[in-house]
């Protein structure tokens, strides 16, 4: 049988993404937003429905260039449960993360303990739609305002999701998206900034943090680095993008086939999608909490198997090498026990049902087959 692994980049027909590149055998245009660069730019105007979109080489630094863009300062908020990116991005602007538990129901941040965690040097919020469940956008609205804070979201796994119709790109000051081969849409690597209106010149701020600062053909005017999406990027997500809706259909019948599958195994816990949630189906979650078999006894189960598994996110931010002098997990417990107990199955367009069926039966049965 041929190996599972935990994704698998969704990509165009070969000649499709060759037509959209033949022009640039002519034009010798490679990057520096060229055609292709404006033609996805626009594209995704539309698509989130949103006023600014400006990409970026990858989600990382597209996530540092809005931190830098906003100015902030001191200290900003944000969870453990999150892709080591989140926290780099905050730390290599000079700022301080402070870390937030996060709530057991969706894995975003609880919103219920932020307060007690912002101090006179508070700037930002930057909190995770993990998996795609989307955040507390409401109650983060209500603390930024009353506090003066930003928020920018890391929405690197909520592409494409909306809540109550209204795109998730819409909330907070700006949101981060990543276009990672491993993501629901991709540009090979790539990101963008999203935002609705142009506070405080931040697009113009945005553009000139990817490109050096260059403004001009003489004039350089802020310290900015080099983060622009080539023109063979931006071809790969406008073709990627016309079968968008198509994967994410995809992906969700193979979801449902888990949920059903899952839904009734004590000891599983299942990612809940409210009724008000449109997902994009990015990932499929599933918690061993009183299991016969634990988290890991599970992982190396799939892995015997030739299935891969993800222990996503697993260890905690605040457990890295890098973080854990100064921070420790046990101040944020909820974070602590799910990490520990959650697994990402392999979930993507082309996985068919019967895999499913036989990973399912797999965890189920809690034997080798
Ligand atoms: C993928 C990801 C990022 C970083 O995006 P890249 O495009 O890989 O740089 C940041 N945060 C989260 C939560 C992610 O999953």
């Amino acid at each position: 049988m041929e190996k599972i692994q935990v994704t698998k980049s969704s990509m165009p027909e070969f000649e499709e993404y060759v037509e959209e590149i033949r022009s640039l055998w002519e034009s010798h245009w490679l990057t520096n937003m060229g055609e292709k660069h404006k033609k996805l730019e626009s594209k995704l105007k539309n698509y989130l429905e949103s006023e600014n979109v400006i990409l970026f080489s990858n989600g990382h630094l597209a996530l540092e260039a809005a931190l830098n863009a906003y100015e902030l300062q001191g200290e900003v908020i944000t969870s453990p449960f999150t892709f080591a990116s989140t926290v780099h991005a905050i730390t290599r602007n000079g700022l301080t993360p402070v870390f937030c538990d996060i709530n057991e129901e969706d894995y975003t941040i609880d919103v219920k303990q932020i307060e007690r965690l912002i101090t006179k040097k508070t700037t930002a919020i930057v909190p995770i739609h993990v998996y795609g469940n989307i955040c507390d956008v409401e109650e983060l609205d209500k603390l930024a305002r009353k506090y003066d804070l930003k928020v920018i979201y890391d929405a690197a796994h909520a592409f494409g999701t909306k809540i109550d119709g209204v795109p998730v790109s819409r909330f907070g000051n700006a949101s981060m998206f990543s276009f990672h081969a491993t993501k629901v849409f991709n540009t090979i690597e790539g990101g963008a900034i999203v935002f609705q209106n142009n506070q405080g010149q931040i697009a113009s701020r945005l553009n000139m943090l990817k490109n050096f600062g260059i403004t001009g053909p003489e004039t350089v005017e802020i310290v900015g680095g080099n983060a622009k999406m080539n023109e063979f990027q931006a071809a790969m997500g406008i073709c990627n993008l016309k079968y968008l809706s198509e994967e994410i259909s995809k992906r969700k019948k193979i979801v449902e086939r888990y949920m059903e599958n899952l839904k009734n195994v004590p000891g599983i816990i299942l990612n809940k999608i409210p009724d008000s949630v449109e997902s994009n189906y990015a990932y499929f979650p599933v918690r061993f909490d009183n299991y016969h078999l634990n988290r890991d006894e599970v992982f190396e189960l799939l892995l015997s198997n030739e299935i891969t598994a993800r222990k996503y996110f697993y260890p905690l931010a605040n457990d890295f090498e890098c973080y854990k002098e100064k921070y420790s997990s046990d101040d944020t417990p909820i974070a602590k026990k799910v990490s520990k107990q959650i697994l990402t199955l392999p979930l993507y367009a082309s996985l068919s049902l019967d895999d499913v069926d036989r990973i399912c039966k797999l965890i189920v049965k809690g034997e080798k087959e």
